[in-house]
């Protein structure tokens, strides 16, 4: 087998660390380069939680998997967690944050999905996004703008236990958006945010 991002060969000539953590997609050396953070924050009172740093390795690994289609890197992101967190959230359902149509589209598969469902919760398709606006490029005070292009799918159920699940959390506007769309108090639901990453800049 070879590693998805540097295409050495693991195992056979591996070191020590790949024959350990053998079922890992990525080898050692390429993986020492993502650093875990296991950052425990709060977006709007809600508790967060982001597993990577965004550091370079794994912007580099999330665009070549995002935006290059290399389908087959969904399993890197929350291999080295995965079962901690399907643990933490057993009888919870994961509530991805909405890519825009044309996003999807022009990938031909919806990116967050696929990173999640290695997790084996369900997961609810619940928000959409009201106009394609891509958020790439834009301030921080214009992309806390279009949180509100955010909405519910209609006639949808949300279950008592949600996690809103992200990539990357920086500003943090997507996953205010998306709660600003749930009546907490009407649902009495409990919820909880789950990123993949989040930038240094990240706020506290
Ligand atoms: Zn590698």
């Amino acid at each position: 087998m070879r590693c998805l991002m540097c295409g050495k060969k693991m195992r056979e000539e591996g070191s020590l660390e790949d024959l350990l953590f053998s079922n890992d997609l990525l080898c050692s050396q390429c993986r020492s380069r993502w650093q875990r953070l296991d950052r425990h924050f709060r977006i709007d009172h809600v508790p967060a939680l982001a597993s990577w740093a965004y550091n370079e390795a794994f912007a580099s690994t999330l665009l070549q998997f995002k935006e290059c289609g290399d389908e087959a890197l969904a399993d890197v992101f929350l291999y080295p967690m995965a079962r901690q967190l399907r643990s933490r959230y057993a009888g919870w359902t994961l509530l991805p944050m909405p890519s825009s149509r044309s996003k999807q589209e022009q990938r031909g598969f919806f990116a967050l999905g696929e990173i999640y469902r290695q997790l084996d919760l369900p997961l609810l398709e619940c928000f959409e996004k009201t106009e394609d606006l891509d958020q790439t490029g834009r301030s921080y005070d214009q992309r806390l703008a279009m949180r509100s292009r955010i909405r519910l799918k209609e006639g949808i159920e949300i279950p008592r236990r949600i996690v809103l699940v992200d990539d990357v959390c920086t500003s943090g506007s997507t996953l205010r958006g998306a709660l600003a769309c749930l009546d907490r108090s009407k649902h009495r639901i409990r919820i909880h945010v789950c990123a993949l990453a989040s930038g240094r800049h990240s706020f506290r």
